[in-house]
């Protein structure tokens, strides 16, 4: 649903002309995200800055006053993280960025930016904030990825989302997110392009060290003469060549994230929360309401177990783009994080079933549930339900293994050099002509078209 990353691409920089004139259409959002809270109470952040620091200041006037130091450094410090987060992941493009880095905060500011990158949310949110609300409302964002308000290198995307959800808000997809896709495609053949869609990619040929097409499962084989482009999860690409390197011992552990499962409602109305009627014209509210109760559900997810109070994330598109739904309708969707993709057992010790075919029904029983006890009578709104549990979405899609929406763990272990591997982080592969791409390489998961752009510049020597 959320498009900011592809909006505020360096691919769209380049192509967002050409993309328009094939359709692409964006729903801006001026309220991205709140939280909810047990107590009847919300926060959020929106693009008023007034606004958002007033919310801040009933529950702590040194957080007010701490948002609106972030607030005025941001500028300042977007260029540096942002510029990091769009670097090639060579050591000689690093070491450049390094020096610019050096050059524009000092040593003693580059040092400092580095501790903070390494930080868990916690500890900067703790260090960072008094009140127990506002450290939530940030940390929720890392739950997007799998920074879990424990883990290293985390602290990032607190700080990103909020900053960058105030000063830039949100962009949709206009009529549904699709519209990047209808543009892609549109942009693709008009330039001469050919995509064939629904067919499985059963083998990679190679000869010699050198790829030289595909066969697909129908046992048709396409050769290529450039490049052989994979956006799999680095897991599949050793059975597509059928090779047995080191390079193909690191694709095979490439560690993923815990599940997610999805729950999509038509409904006849809004849902009305508790804490607020104005919370219908967010984009997002995050059921997340404590740092401990983030943490406590990562953790029963890696181990396998269905958490007893999983986070929520509820998306509204339709208050934001009404041509989502039929006149006075709405769908929200429900995005359980985080859900194990091999469940061993219940945290709440109801749920018997240890199947996700048996399981997925009362688990998205007990989500609605929770948003009932924030948004009284939803339940009673809903027009159809979708329950997608974690092995259905990596049966819709191989690359989501285990449901591991962000195709593969952002822990630092895996992220900038070593993501998918050290050496690889442009998606090169021992093979010549072979090369990985998508959410799995530098920079990683979501809309941003980062690493296919990064490739694409060095496919065709940018
Ligand atoms: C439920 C959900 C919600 C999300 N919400 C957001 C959001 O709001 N904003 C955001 O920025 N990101 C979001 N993400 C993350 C984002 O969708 C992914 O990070 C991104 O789509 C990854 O792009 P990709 O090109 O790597 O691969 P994908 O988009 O996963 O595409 C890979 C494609 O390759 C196909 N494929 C795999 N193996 C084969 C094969 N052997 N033969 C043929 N085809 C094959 C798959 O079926 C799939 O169609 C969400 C993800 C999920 C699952």
């Amino acid at each position: 649903m959320n498009l900011s990353l592809f909006a505020g691409s360096a691919f769209m920089k380049t192509h967002g002309a050409e993309l328009a004139k094939h359709g692409l259409d964006f729903a801006p959002v001026s309220n991205p995200f709140a939280s909810v809270f047990p107590d009847g109470s919300w926060c959020g952040v929106s693009t008023d800055t007034a606004a958002t620091t007033a919310r801040i200041a009933q529950l702590s006037a040194a957080d007010a006053a701490t948002w609106t130091r972030l607030t005025a450094g941001f500028n300042a410090e977007a260029p540096h993280l942002f510029g990091l987060l769009g670097t090639k992941m060579k050591l000689h493009a690093l070491a450049y960025f390094m020096l610019k880095t050096l050059r524009g905060k000092g040593l003693s500011g580059t040092l400092d930016m580095t501790r903070f990158l390494l930080q868990s949310p916690r500890q900067w949110l703790t260090q960072t904030f008094t009140s127990p609300k506002v450290q939530a409302m940030l940390a929720a964002w890392g739950m997007h990825l799998d920074f879990a308000p424990d883990t290293a290198g985390g602290a990032l995307f607190p700080y990103l989302e909020g900053m960058a959800g105030q000063a830039f808000g949100m962009v949709l997809g206009k009529g549904g997110a699709d519209t990047i896709i209808r543009a892609l495609t549109g942009a693709i053949e008009a330039r001469g392009g050919k995509i064939e869609c629904s067919q499985t990619v059963s083998r990679i040929l190679h000869q010699h060290g050198k790829a030289s097409g595909i066969e697909l499962a129908d046992g048709r084989k396409i050769t290529a003469t450039r490049a052989v482009i994979a956006g799999v999860a680095p897991g599949a690409l050793p059975k597509l060549t059928g090779t047995q390197s080191n390079f193909d011992a690191k694709m095979a552990g490439f560690t993923h994230a815990p599940g997610t499962m999805m729950i999509h409602l038509a409904l006849s109305g809004l849902p009305d929360w508790s804490a607020g009627n104005d919370l219908q014209s967010f984009a997002y509210i995050h059921i997340a309401p404590s740092l401990d109760q983030m943490a406590r559900t990562y953790q029963q997810a890696l181990a396998g177990l269905l958490p007893d109070e999983p986070i929520l994330v509820v998306g509204q598109p339709t208050t934001v783009d009404p041509s989502r739904a039929p006149d006075g309708q709405h769908t929200i969707w429900l995005q359980v994080r985080m859900a194990p993709g091999t469940i061993q057992g219940d945290a709440k010790g109801e749920i018997a079933a240890t199947d996700w075919a048996e399981a997925a029904a009362p688990f998205a029983q007990r989500a609605l549930d929770i948003l009932d006890r924030y948004a009284p009578g939803t339940q009673a709104k809903i027009l159809c339900k979708r329950i997608v549990p974690p092995t259905e979405l990596e049966q819709d899609n191989p690359n989501l293994v285990g449901g591991d929406q962000v195709c593969g763990s952002h822990h630092l272990s895996q992220n900038f050099l070593f993501r998918p591997a050290r050496g690889h982080a442009d998606g090169s592969t021992p093979m010549q002509n072979l090369h990985l791409t998508g959410a799995s390489v530098w920079p990683g998961a979501g809309l941003g078209a980062g690493s296919g752009f990064l490739l694409a510049q060095k496919l065709t020597g940018k």
